[in-house]
């Protein structure tokens, strides 16, 4: 845990989130800038800035749960994505997958990403 850390706050319940999901290892919550309904996020509960900060364990299982919420909400088309670094608009320093999902050709990733 990262005291000033944002996804730290989210996972100790000092900063409220909408959670869809939560193990002893990961946690997932609906997006508060959402791209299109149902974006959610999936961090691990270790906190490392960058994939490559996180133990493998705890990657797989976020994985896993992305997974699992993708075939939960019933979606066929989505974008799973993971920003490393500010060049690579990464705001949030706190490894996090994104699920988007893409109902149709309008909705999700388009006109504003990564910008919004
Ligand atoms: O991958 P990136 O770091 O750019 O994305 C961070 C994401 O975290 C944004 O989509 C933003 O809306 C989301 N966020 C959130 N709740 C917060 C702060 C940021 O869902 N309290």
């Amino acid at each position: 845990m990262a005291a000033a850390c944002i996804f730290c706050k989210i996972i100790k319940g000092e900063i409220p989130s909408m959670k869809i999901f939560e193990s002893e290892k990961t946690l997932a919550f609906l997006d508060i800038g959402p791209l299109s309904r149902g974006h959610s996020l999936i961090i691990p509960k270790y906190h490392g800035a960058k994939l490559h900060d996180i133990p493998d364990d705890q990657l797989h299982e976020v994985l896993s749960v992305t997974k699992k919420i993708a075939i939960a909400q019933g979606i066929e088309n989505y974008n799973v994505l993971q920003n490393n670094g500010r060049i690579a608009h990464q705001l949030v320093d706190h490894v996090h997958f994104h699920l988007i999902p893409k109902p149709n050709e309008t909705e999700g990733l388009g006109v504003g990403w990564p910008n919004k």
